[in-house]
């Protein structure tokens, strides 16, 4: 009889992991996100690629990669997209994909901000990714940031309160929910699921 082959020695060092962050309109993703790249050099921030239009200080390969419509459909149609979305009833965003499988590949811990149709894509392509909900500490909080931070106006609101609704619902198909209360604790709380 011959002995089973050895079960592989356990790699040295914490394998590659795929974070992916999605939470309604004005929950704060933007704050945590700039407070992730402050506190954690080694996580590397996938940059989107989006048909909308870039706002005032926004820049074209560090906010978004800014493409027209037809640019993006051709990256689509090439597979060149992990997963794509269209927003809000409105612009598409999508995951480049080919800088995604580079940074998982040299080991770094790689993290997507995407919307929900987005997270259940990555789900589908990537089962091995951790998909994080991050939850207002209410509705009437949530609504009272998007009415602070005036950006959008009636129309758009509103537009953005119903997307936010659906994707409430959706909260159990993500593997954890971190409410953002305070940014602080939030950010700590989502570093230490990635395991920084
Ligand atoms: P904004 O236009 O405010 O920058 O982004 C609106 C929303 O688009 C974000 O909150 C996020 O949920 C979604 N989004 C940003 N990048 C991507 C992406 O690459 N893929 C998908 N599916 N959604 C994205």
């Amino acid at each position: 009889m011959t002995e089973p082959a050895p079960a592989p020695s356990a790699p040295t060092t914490r394998p590659a992991r795929l974070t992916v962050l999605s939470g309604p309109t004005a929950v704060g993703k933007g704050t945590i996100m700039a407070e992730l790249r402050r506190r954690s050099p080694e996580l590397w921030i996938s940059v989107s690629a989006t048909t909308r239009e870039p706002r005032p200080g926004e820049v074209d390969g560090v906010h978004y990669h800014f493409l027209t419509g037809e640019r993006f459909d051709a990256l689509v149609e090439a597979g060149e997209m992990l997963e794509w979305a269209v927003v809000h009833g409105r612009n598409r965003y999508g995951t480049p994909r080919g800088p995604v499988d580079r940074m998982l590949a040299a080991g770094r811990p790689v993290f997507l901000e995407v919307d929900l149709q987005g997270a259940r894509q990555v789900r589908g392509a990537m089962p091995e990714a951790q998909l994080v909900f991050l939850a207002p500490p209410s509705w009437e909080e949530l609504v009272h940031r998007l009415v602070g931070r005036g950006t959008e106006g009636p129309e758009e609101r509103e537009r953005r309160l119903a997307t936010a609704r659906e994707e409430l619902r959706a909260v159990p198909e993500f593997d954890h929910v971190v409410v953002n209360d305070d940014v602080g604790r939030a950010t700590d709380e989502l570093m230490a699921l990635m395991g920084l």
